[in-house]
């Protein structure tokens, strides 16, 4: 560990200097938000950046993913990962920097993450005459989909670059700017993503008795999954069961062949994502059954998240670090959240640690304030009702850029500090 606050304290000075580059940055990433995936200018701009900086700089790692290395004597491996994929999404923010692009949006902030660890980066190397080790830093893409940690990963990501001591990644998040959060253990869900397609026998609308009605079968399928949730799992327990969406037919007097679900599942354990799974499973086919359908459903796997689980004492550390930075009463425990990520991967894929946490990004007037340890009180006392307030993959999700730049910057500075050597 190095010599704590100071060291922090010294490194952060240099973001006066950077605050108005980086939030140029941002508004560009803004405005020109790519799909998982498709990422190839962020990459490049990402990748730009960071070679400016001294870093040495890989592109095109597990896909668009971007590496970059400075290895600065003996000392902890610190992986530091931000995500830079958006969401197909119609931008209407009404922000003077909105997308440019129809129908994508940075919807769910990782144009901030992104953003957010250049400037850490920027600061740390400017600061590495004060620690010792090396920072692996992984700009992901396709975080959306489930697909880029493991992606990277797969392309050899350690073995190329080298396997972290510790995993420090970070999330926007829909509270007040100026709040910081993190949960040890199991802090978000596992997804399962399914696409079922119930087979049943079309014809005349009017001949409903020759057919098998998929848009019945489907109508059931859909009332009886969501006892799932409410008569298999225990009080205790938790799980989402949704459907998202539901296909069928082209018109009103013709009885379709077949009928598609998409159901999004979020478990929190290992145990409770089979029950569940077993129990779509079983519900699907005995709805088909009942409706007397010839052919079985057919289920496929549209995407898939494990359960992200924090490292109890590196999360405690880490936030105790946030706590002298920010003010203890600005750090708070939000629980296990339903939301999934997948940044778990880079972690259990290298035997280390994880710390993940959330910083919030709003405005606090929209929260009807402008203190947020004030506003944090009465959230957790109920007192405001969140439910108005625009979140994560919604068309008006908008992050003020300043000072959410500034906190996360602050945090992913001070986290990494926090495991790196002392020079
Ligand atoms: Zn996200
Ligand atoms: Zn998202």
């Amino acid at each position: 560990m190095t010599s704590g606050v100071t060291a922090v304290e010294s490194a952060l000075k240099g973001l006066d200097g950077i605050r108005g580059e980086l939030a140029e940055f941002y508004r560009d990433l803004h405005e020109h938000p790519e799909l998982s995936g498709g990422e190839f200018r962020t990459a490049d701009a990402v990748a730009r950046r960071v070679r400016g900086l001294g870093y040495e700089v890989t592109e095109g790692v597990g896909g668009t993913g971007v590496v970059a290395v400075l290895a600065n004597g003996a000392g902890p491996t610190v992986l530091v990962r931000a995500d830079f994929d958006a969401l197909p999404i119609q931008e209407a923010t009404g922000l003077p920097y909105a997308s440019k692009t129809d129908g994508v949006m940075h919807a769910c902030g990782h144009d901030m993450h992104a953003t957010c660890l250049i400037g850490a980066l920027t600061l740390l190397a400017n600061a590495r005459n004060s620690w010792a080790g090396t920072i692996l830093a992984v700009f992901q893409p396709a975080e959306e989909t489930g697909r880029g940690a493991q992606a990277m990963v797969d392309d050899g990501l350690f073995e190329r670059f080298g396997t972290p001591d510790i995993v420090l990644a970070q999330h926007t998040a829909p509270f007040p700017v100026g709040l910081v959060g993190g949960h040890g253990g199991i802090a978000a869900a596992a997804t399962d993503a399914l696409r079922i397609v119930l087979h049943g026998r079309g014809g005349h609308g009017s001949r409903p008795e020759v057919t098998v009605d998929p848009v019945v079968m489907a109508a059931s399928t859909v009332m009886r999954l969501q006892t799932i949730v409410s008569r298999e799992i225990a009080a205790d327990d938790a799980a989402v069961v949704t459907v998202g969406m539901m296909r069928a037919g082209t018109k009103d007097n013709i009885i379709p062949d077949d009928a598609e679900l998409r159901l999004n599942i979020r478990t929190f354990t290992p145990e409770t994502r089979t029950k569940v799974l077993a129990a779509v499973d079983r519900i699907v086919s005995a709805e088909a059954a009942a409706a007397g359908a010839e052919w079985k459903p057919d289920t496929s796997v549209i995407d898939t998240f494990p359960v992200l689980v924090n490292d109890a004492d590196a999360t405690r550390s880490t936030l105790a670090a946030f706590g002298e930075i920010f003010g203890a009463d600005r750090v708070f425990d939000p629980g296990r959240i339903t939301g999934s990520e997948d940044a778990g991967i880079f972690a259990t894929s290298a035997d280390a640690p994880l710390c993940y946490w959330m910083f919030g990004v709003l405005d606090p007037a929209l929260f009807g304030g402008t203190d947020p340890v004030r506003i944090l009180r009465e959230i957790q006392s109920g007192g405001v009702d969140l439910a108005t307030v625009p979140g994560p993959h919604t068309a008006t999700y908008a992050p003020v850029v300043e000072p959410s730049i500034t906190v996360g910057v602050t945090a992913l500075t001070t986290a990494a500090l926090t495991w790196l050597a002392a020079a």
